[in-house]
């Protein structure tokens, strides 16, 4: 799988930054498995004081992110890459679902624009919006949160990343499926309560045993991935 390049678009870059230097992710740039690029639209902006954000007509509650500083962003953004599919975090988009996830695996660049205040001035998400992708029914204060969520989830899709090929393929929903019950190591209670399966060395059976668990803790915890209803 070729190396994934992320590009986030945001007034807070450093949010982005931060919340991708951990664990997996985080190694995972360092070792430049991934990339990612974060653009400030205040750097785009032609406002002596670099704002982004005004009014909005007819009056209302908050600000509105405005056209001219996120057109010369993606302007900026079209001279590197030519090619660019343009995906805005909304709470108006498509749900996310890990089957979205593993087909944006496939792409090389991958671009997410954040929103902040009430919103972006309309006229930009016409003009320069190829899809809106949401994290799930409420309402967060930004956008960047929803990028880290889809950086992450897309990230583990690339073997390197994980370490180790299948880690990411026993994942809950990969297969329609909740992942598997796990057990480790406790001072405390010693083997208590682990099934003894997972004890006996026994590969095979061990691999039997997390299939058909997996199978019924999905029919206690989400049933409607077994029908299919999940969309
Ligand atoms: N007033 C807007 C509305 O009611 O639809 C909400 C704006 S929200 C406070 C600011 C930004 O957060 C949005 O532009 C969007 O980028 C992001 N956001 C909020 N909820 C989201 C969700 N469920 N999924 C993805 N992004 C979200």
């Amino acid at each position: 799988m070729a190396k994934i390049k992320f590009t986030v678009i945001t007034i807070f870059p450093q949010m982005v930054k931060d919340v991708m230097s951990y664990g997996v992710i985080g190694k995972a740039l360092e070792k430049d498995i991934i990339e990612l690029q974060v653009l400030n639209p205040r750097d785009f902006s032609k406002d002596k004081h670099q704002r982004v954000d005004d009014r909005p007509f007819g009056g209302g509650a908050g600000m509105v992110m405005m056209y001219d500083p996120l057109a010369e962003t993606v302007r900026h953004l079209r001279k590197q890459d030519g090619s660019i599919k343009l995906s805005y975090l909304s709470p108006h988009g498509k749900q996310l679902k890990q089957d979205s996830i593993n087909q944006m695996a496939q792409q090389q660049h991958i671009v997410l624009l954040c929103g902040r205040y009430e919103g972006i001035d309309q006229r930009f998400l016409d003009e320069f919006i190829d899809d809106e992708i949401s994290i799930g029914d409420y309402v967060i204060s930004g956008g960047e949160l929803a990028a880290a969520v889809i950086i992450d989830a897309v990230s583990r899709q690339i073997p390197e990343v994980l370490g180790d090929e299948e880690s990411a393929k026993t994942d809950s929903f990969m297969n329609n499926l909740l992942g598997t019950p796990q057990y480790t190591r406790s001072d405390e209670l010693k083997q208590e309560g682990v099934p003894e399966v997972l004890l006996s060395g026994n590969h095979a059976e061990i691999e039997k045993w997390r299939q058909q668990r997996s199978i019924s803790v999905t029919k206690t915890k989400r049933p409607d991935l077994l029908d299919g209803e999940s969309e």
